[in-house]
């Protein structure tokens, strides 16, 4: 995808602070930080969703979240790390590209928890939706 940034960034036509460069993964901080440390972990084959990855993509790119979590944690001397992905454009997702946010955070750094970014509109029982999900997994 030649207009992706992300793959743009993989194929080295674009500058990025890359941390860390694996066989199908690569992890680079991210140009708007939401904190120092701030490392997108992104696979080097175009794939907008998560649930497209291949699955050796999949063990890959998840490996290397697992590999980074930590030293991005105690290279910025942080407490924790908020780890997530916004999966499709209604999340929220800018660059349609999987990436992983690992982001370091602090006691008191003022960001929430992934529960405060949902106003929480749950409207059905949990039965039901878990009825719903194992018959569409077959
Ligand atoms: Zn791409």
């Amino acid at each position: 995808m030649s207009g992706c940034i992300f793959c743009r960034i993989v194929a080295g036509e674009i500058p990025a602070e890359i941390v860390a460069r694996e066989p199908e993964v690569i992890a680079f901080l991210d140009v708007q930080p939401l904190a120092d440390g701030h490392v997108l972990v992104v696979p080097r084959a175009h794939v907008a969703r998560v649930e497209e990855l291949a699955p050796a993509a999949a063990d890959a790119l998840f490996r290397a979240v697992l590999r980074l979590a930590g030293p991005v944690r105690e290279a910025l001397g942080a407490a924790g790390t908020t780890i997530g992905v916004n999966n499709g454009d209604a999340t929220g997702q800018t660059i349609p590209h999987v990436h992983v946010h690992i982001v370091p955070r602090w006691e008191g750094d003022g960001a929430g928890s992934v529960h405060t970014i949902f106003p929480r509109h749950v409207k059905r029982k949990l039965p039901e939706v878990g009825a719903a999900i194992r018959k569409t997994l077959g």
